[in-house]
């Protein structure tokens, strides 16, 4: 679990990093708004512990850019401005929970616990077939421990092979699945999907896809089924 905690106030920032550190969370600190959205934009927290009053930019408004460009990740509002406005605002631009100052480092702890409990129960396990995984919550592929960038549809199609791995899938239960009542099925091609991942995955060398005429499509789930 990495936490940013994005804090003006140092000696504060260090106390809960400390804290937090004691229990096994990997923490970073950015002691201004703009520094404190860079990072949350750049690397992927679990978590970010966010002051309202911040010089420069303030709490709210790098609570809502944050939210534009990573809306998995939990917030937590620090707030000394113990108004309920505030409070309401916070959670309007997007924010999960909120906490007033001052406040006991055991409750900050067990508020984080209740939220990273939460998304243990909603988020989707890592999938993995051979050397290829998928993280649906974060929507990356790693192949062979590198990230591959797939496009949107790509993805979507690999997500679907990999939860019913070693099974046939027809070209209508992946159209179902993957494109939206508003598709033209004329403009859409499975096939081209199924070539750019081939392509992606280096399929020549160590086929993941197969195909099998008239029927569909078939993840490879086991080196032995190659020599079938
Ligand atoms: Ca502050």
């Amino acid at each position: 679990m990495r936490i940013l905690i994005i804090e003006d106030e140092n000696d504060l920032a260090e106390a809960i990093a400390i804290t937090l550190r004691d229990s096994l969370y990997a923490v970073d600190i950015a002691n201004d708004g703009q520094t404190g959205l860079f990072k949350s934009i750049e690397i992927d927290y679990d978590l970010i512990i966010l002051d309202l009053n911040l010089p420069g930019m303030d709490g709210l408004q790098v609570c809502q850019a944050i939210r534009e460009k990573k809306p998995d990740v939990f917030i937590l509002i620090l707030t000394a401005r113990a108004e309920t406005n505030d409070v309401i605002l916070g959670l309007d631009s997007g924010a999960d929970d909120y906490l007033t100052k001052p406040f006991q480092m055991g409750e900050l702890e067990a508020r984080l616990r209740t939220l990273l409990r939460r998304d243990l129960r909603t988020r989707e396990p890592i999938l993995q077939v051979r050397d290829i995984r998928l993280d649906p919550a974060t929507r990356k592929v790693w192949h062979k421990n590198k990230l591959i960038r797939l496009s949107f549809k790509e993805f979507a199609l690999l997500h679907y092979l990999m939860s019913r791995p070693g099974e046939v899938v027809t070209q209508t239960e992946i159209i179902d699945h993957i494109w939206d009542e508003e598709v033209d099925l004329f403009a859409v091609s499975v096939r081209v999907h199924i070539h750019n991942l081939r392509k992606k995955f280096r399929d020549s060398e160590n086929p993941y896809i197969e195909t099998l005429i008239g029927q569909g499509y078939r993840l490879i789930t086991t080196l032995e089924d190659e020599k079938d």
